[in-house]
């Protein structure tokens, strides 16, 4: 673990904090750092690694990640204190005991509660620029907004970024390629081999202390991170748009990039990760729809999402809307508490390696806590612990807006409720599943299909006035089954309550 070398140096002037998601040489409070007068401090705070149910692999990715990171830095001859306290304030205060009551810098934090915590304390900010858009200029465009579509944001970010745009105009003549890009998935397919990342002193070193033993497939340095961008590029880059919400049964990671990780805490800067897809797009004869679908994903969904984030507010996190009371469903804590094929596969990959695509969060893990009517917060306090990428910023918006409806609309229209005709097109779980999604009442009804009914049946006068659900509101009038549903739907529940269904 790195320590203070701070002998031949000068006297400490400043003390520069960087948080565990903040790990940028170039980006952040390190880009004013000055080796000769700043003390450079990394706090492993208790409350971050016993406070809550984390993840073990999610612990160890952000723990050697850090340090990792601290050791770096000493190696380019910094100064740097990495500091175990019971908290981040007491590991500044303990640091600020040591050395002298210096004043603290910091980059803007990342959540609502720790911006509040330091501001407390004293802390000094520079600008949080760990993503395209600038705080205040999300605010700007979002402030001048009916509704929030992200297709209007992406649009804007496309020109306003110069990215696959000429005078205006997008490159190929659309804006968006969904319609090729929504492909269930492939039958006989050759998915490339995963990367593996090899552990050394370090990662065996915490993950030791974890108790645990890590999967390869997550990098803990820079260089990881950068060959990770390297073989998505080589490999997944050309094939990602068809295939990016299909949920086959035989490959977890698809063509997905696995980048999040490195793009939250600070590993890579989605500048850099951008600029490298758009040369190989430059250089080499990749498909439009999948480079497309690549960059929305980072110039659109990211940068949408931590703006709404903190646009939307600290108490947004908070709303229940749809009063969804059910508490967690055992199933999110083993999965082998449950007969549904895609749910348990689900929970069992994210028990595995803390990671699933958007779809299966979407479509099969958020539908879930959706149509169960499952606490709102519950479930968010479980995605924010079992993913690898799970910051405040993505889940919060991700969740209450998108995932639950929890929000009223704010964020999304309309709810992302499905039954099993979604699912049994674009995944390959239903074949082996102990339901059958085309049944709605009966025994082996998918659960899916029956709460889905369910759920517009107990909602339908919360969505009277939505425009955008009326026909799927409507089709509840077509059901002459509906007595016998809500009595399977009640066996469901309570099936699902117990760990049965
Ligand atoms: Fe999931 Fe229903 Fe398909 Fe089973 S039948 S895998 S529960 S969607």
């Amino acid at each position: 673990m790195p320590s203070d070398r701070a002998t031949e140096a000068k006297p400490f002037e400043r003390i520069l904090y960087v948080a565990f998601d903040h790990l940028s040489r170039d980006h952040g409070v390190l880009k004013t750092a000055n080796p000769a007068t700043d003390l450079i401090v990394l706090v492993e705070s208790a409350r971050m690694t016993t406070g809550r149910n984390w993840h073990a692999e999610r612990l160890f990715f952000l723990i050697s990640s850090a340090r990792h990171f601290a050791e770096r830095l000493e190696t380019e001859g910094f100064r740097v204190r990495y500091v175990k306290a019971p908290t981040t304030m007491d590991g500044l205060r303990q640091t600020q005991a040591e050395v002298g009551n210096l004043p603290i810098w910091a980059a803007e934090p990342s959540s609502f509660r720790q911006f509040a915590q330091l501001k407390e304390a004293g802390v000094n900010f520079i600008a949080n620029d760990f993503f395209l858009t600038s705080r205040g200029d999300f605010a700007l465009w979002a402030g001048s907004q009916k509704s929030f579509v992200m297709e209007n944001f992406y649009r804007a970010q496309r020109i306003r970024l110069g990215i696959m745009v000429t005078a205006g105009q997008p490159d190929g003549g659309r804006w968006n390629y969904d319609s090729e890009n929504r492909l269930p998935p492939p039958k006989n397919y050759s998915w490339p081999d995963y990367l593996e990342h090899d552990r050394d002193a370090i990662d065996v070193e915490v993950a030791t202390e974890l108790a645990m033993v890590p999967t390869k497939t997550w990098a803990t340095t820079r260089e990881g991170a950068l060959r990770q961008l390297d073989n998505f590029i080589e490999h997944h880059l050309n094939g990602f748009g068809p295939y990016e919400d299909a949920v086959p049964a035989d490959n977890w990671a698809l063509h997905h990039s696995l980048l999040s990780p490195y793009l939250n805490n600070g590993l890579l800067h989605p500048s850099q990760v951008i600029q490298t897809v758009l040369t190989a797009y430059r250089e080499r004869d990749l498909a439009i729809e999948s480079v497309e679908a690549f960059v929305r994903q980072v110039i659109g969904w990211r940068e949408y999402i931590n703006g709404m984030y903190w646009f939307l507010g600290e108490d947004y996190r908070e709303n229940n809307q749809l009063n969804a009371n059910r508490k967690l469903l055992p199933v999110f804590q083993d999965s082998s508490q449950t007969k549904m094929n895609c749910v348990r596969s689900t929970v069992a990959d994210i028990e595995e390696r803390a990671w699933a695509h958007h779809i299966p969060r979407l479509m099969i893990l958020s539908n879930l806590a959706l149509v169960t009517g499952t606490n709102p917060q519950d479930f968010l306090n479980w995605m924010r612990e079992r993913f690898i990428d799970a910051s405040e910023w993505v889940m919060v918006p991700n969740v209450i807006g998108m995932g639950v409806h929890a929000d009223g609309g704010r964020l999304m229209t309309k709810p992302y409720a499905a039954g099993g005709a979604y699912l049994s097109r674009m995944t390959q779980y239903c074949k082996g599943c102990h339901y059958d999604p085309k049944l709605r009442v009966g025994e082996t009804a998918c659960p899916f299909t029956t709460l889905y009914w369910d759920f517009l049946d107990r909602h339908k006068d919360d969505f009277a006035k939505n425009h955008r659900m009326a026909q799927q509101v409507h089709g509840l009038k077509r059901l002459s089954d509906l007595p016998e549903l809500r009595l399977r739907a009640l066996e469901v529940l309570s099936g699902l309550d117990q760990g049965l269904v």
